[in-house]
């Protein structure tokens, strides 16, 4: 039987990390996956440029049943530590926006960065290989796969969460966690876009495309001053996938469409200084044209309708609508567009230091598969680098 001090079962971002690290320590490691090629989900981050840490990384950055969990994971492997690497490597970046580190070479040499440091270190990657089965017996893991059987002193689950199943995303860690006695917060689709009933879809369709600056919350949860995206199926862009991970079924979004501005008094200096103006040229001057034209449409006035003619019920009526625009989902697209999994490997049962189940010592859970779930804008690969190095140091 093949033996091996720390097998890994993954490797995206979080399981090629932590099998560096682990190697680097002098042990033994191999890392099995069961697509063609590693890490798929850093190639198609950032748009091919992989938002590889955000440097305002903090736990209240991330969703968790225990909002404490990830803090001392996240202090002792920072944003700088992976900059640090990426510079030992030659990779240079820049920030994009709201602290967000692009990588200026495209994600293939964050994939190829990860391979080298685990290469380097001596540790073993296998692609094409299934696991079929994982026991504990007399002191070790026995892990049944398509290469044959392998015993390994410790075993560290890196399969991640359920989203975009054609990449190869499967259930593999919960059900493993489960097997050995550890509680699974629901799996949900989180940073995805939402839809909405035919009604909405309907007059969303006219609007697809346009992007418009936005403050967005959902019932429980912080609020995001970002961009909202209309889609012929309903609402995307970065502050609708930012609430998206706070939102529960059945729930209405609630939206500021001119965020930071006063849109009763903004209305009320634009009736008395151009009377003659219509609502919608009006609104055109601040959003836009086809949007303006949908909220006239909504607050029951024609194209034609000018400032003069509204009365100052229907001006308040109308601020209302802009700084507190209601709107009820019909759902999200799902695990099919969601970029993570919220909920995950319950937290409860794991060291915070090390990841390593208090239930079944030698056994580890690392990245997107723990109950962990990040903002977008590349706090999940800062969770994948931090919780890896977390358990790199035992595992
Ligand atoms: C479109 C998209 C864009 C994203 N962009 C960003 C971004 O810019 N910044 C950011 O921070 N985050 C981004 N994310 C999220 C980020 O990709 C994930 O949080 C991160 O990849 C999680 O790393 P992981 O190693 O835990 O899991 P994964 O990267 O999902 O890796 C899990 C690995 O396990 C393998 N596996 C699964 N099941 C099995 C099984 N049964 N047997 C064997 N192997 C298995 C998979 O093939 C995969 O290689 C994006 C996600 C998507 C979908």
């Amino acid at each position: 039987m093949q033996q091996v001090e720390t097998l890994i079962l993954g490797a995206g971002a979080a399981g090629l990390f932590c099998g560096a690290r682990v190697a680097q320590r002098g042990r033994s490691v191999l890392v099995l996956d069961h697509s063609k090629k590693p890490a798929e989900k850093v190639r198609i981050s950032g748009g091919g440029r992989c938002n590889f840490t955000n440097l305002e990384t903090e736990a209240n950055r991330f969703l968790s049943n225990n909002p404490h969990f990830a803090k001392s994971a996240l202090a002792r492997y920072t944003p700088w530590d992976f900059c640090s690497l990426m510079a030992e490597h030659g990779l240079t970046w820049h920030e994009k926006t709201l602290g967000q580190l692009f990588c200026d070479q495209k994600s293939g040499a964050v994939i190829q960065l990860l391979l080298d440091e685990l290469a380097n270190a001596g540790g073993e990657l296998r692609l094409e290989t299934s696991i079929h089965a994982v026991v504990h017996e007399h002191g070790s893991f026995i892990a049944q796969t398509s290469l044959g059987p392998i015993r390994a002193e410790h075993l560290v689950v890196a399969t991640g969460g359920l989203s975009i199943p054609k990449m190869g995303a499967t259930a593999f860690a919960y059900e493993l966690a489960e097997q050995f006695g550890h509680d699974i917060v629901t799996p949900r689709p989180a940073l995805v876009p939402f839809t909405f009933t035919d009604d909405h879809r309907d007059a969303f369709a006219d609007m697809s495309g346009v992007s418009v600056p936005v403050e967005a919350c959902a019932t429980s949860g912080p609020s995001f001053v970002e961009n909202l995206l209309f889609t012929h199926r309903g609402l995307s862009g970065p502050s609708i996938l930012q609430i998206s991970s706070y939102w529960h079924q059945g729930e209405p979004v609630e939206i500021d469409l001119l965020p930071g501005t006063h849109a009763l008094s903004l209305l009320q200096e634009a009736k008395t200084n151009a009377p003659k103006q219509t609502l919608v040229q009006c609104l055109s001057e601040h959003l836009p044209a086809r949007l303006s034209t949908y909220l006239a449409a909504q607050a029951h006035r024609g194209p034609q309708t000018r400032l003069a003619e509204l009365s100052n019920q229907q001006i308040d009526h109308i601020a209302q609508m802009l700084k507190s625009w209601s709107l009820k989902p019909a759902g999200t697209e799902g695990w099919r567009t969601a970029e993570v999994t919220a909920g995950g490997v319950a937290t409860d049962a794991l060291s915070s230091r090390t990841m390593e189940s208090q239930i079944q010592p030698g056994l580890f859970f690392i990245g997107e598969c723990v109950d962990v779930t990040g903002w977008l804008g590349g706090y999940n690969f800062q969770w994948a680098w931090a919780s890896a190095a977390a358990a790199a140091g035992v595992a």
